[in-house]
């Protein structure tokens, strides 16, 4: 299904990233799996899709810097040519209630969140739009879409993404290629597992399905959004949060 597409995705060594990353090789791309510092995790990605007959490699970059961005792509190109698919899934957070937010909490979140965003999109954006039918898919958050408490710096990057991708799907249109959100509800990951215990349980009584998402259950979104079977939507967020309103 994405034979002969190179697919680029941030942070792919952990969580969901790591889970689009193996669907996407599942499906026949060419994947890269960026990290920053999981130099195992990454490997172990790698090998994950190798096992199931797919082609990856592991590309080190911080996503925030843009000189290690640019290497990384050219790193890519050297592998498997030109890009067809960027995923823009890292990203951190720095949980404080605003009062307690430093300047540096708010500096960073935005470095990573949006700054990668902006980095990655512009090192890759000839490419996209060469491309075929290219894809640019932005991992967003419900945070984004509803706001949380102690995450001030967190849902403004994912509520940013809302523009960037509606603004870049626009710029894009003429040549055919697309730029879509995914908005992910609350996903057991590392980054869940960060948020103490009773607030966990807090969210799960907000969530109609009453269950955490998988990681499978985002990755087969993005499957289908980096797919031509979604040649003709661009500029959407597809919200996956098992029911929450925003
Ligand atoms: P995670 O488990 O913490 O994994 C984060 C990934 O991003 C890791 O591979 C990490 O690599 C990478 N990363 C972080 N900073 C980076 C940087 N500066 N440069 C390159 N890579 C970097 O997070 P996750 O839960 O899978 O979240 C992935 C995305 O989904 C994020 O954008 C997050 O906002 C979004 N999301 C998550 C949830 C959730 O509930 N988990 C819900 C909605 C949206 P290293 O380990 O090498 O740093």
């Amino acid at each position: 299904m994405l034979s002969d597409q190179t697919c680029v995705v941030t942070g792919g060594s952990r969580g969901i990233g790591r889970g689009i990353a193996e669907e996407l090789g599942r499906h026949g791309a060419s994947v890269a799996v960026n990290y920053r510092s999981s130099d195992a995790e990454a490997r172990e990605a790698v090998a994950q899709i190798e096992s199931e007959g797919g082609e990856a490699i592991a590309v080190q970059g911080d996503v925030a810097d843009y000189d290690q961005v640019e290497a990384m792509c050219e790193e890519v190109r050297d592998a498997f040519g030109s890009v067809d698919v960027l995923v823009n899934n890292a990203g951190i957070t720095i949980d404080k209630t605003f009062e307690n937010m430093t300047r540096e909490d708010w500096d960073r979140v935005i470095k990573v969140n949006l700054g990668g965003v902006f980095n990655c999109t512009h090192c890759l954006f000839d490419d996209i739009k060469a491309a075929e039918e290219g894809r640019l898919i932005n991992i967003s958050s419900v945070v984004g879409q509803q706001g949380n408490y102690g995450q001030a710096n967190y849902a403004t990057t994912k509520s940013g993404l809302f523009g960037f991708t509606r603004t870049i799907a626009l710029e894009l249109a003429s040549t055919g290629s697309t730029a879509n959100c995914v908005a992910p509800g609350f996903v057991k990951t590392d980054m869940l597992e960060e948020v103490p215990e009773r607030v966990q349980q807090k969210i799960l009584d907000r969530i109609p399905l009453n269950r955490f998402a998988t990681v499978d259950d985002i990755a087969g979104i993005v499957r289908f959004v980096a797919s031509e079977d979604s040649s003709y939507m661009t500029g959407q967020i597809l919200a996956a949060n098992g029911g929450m309103e925003w």
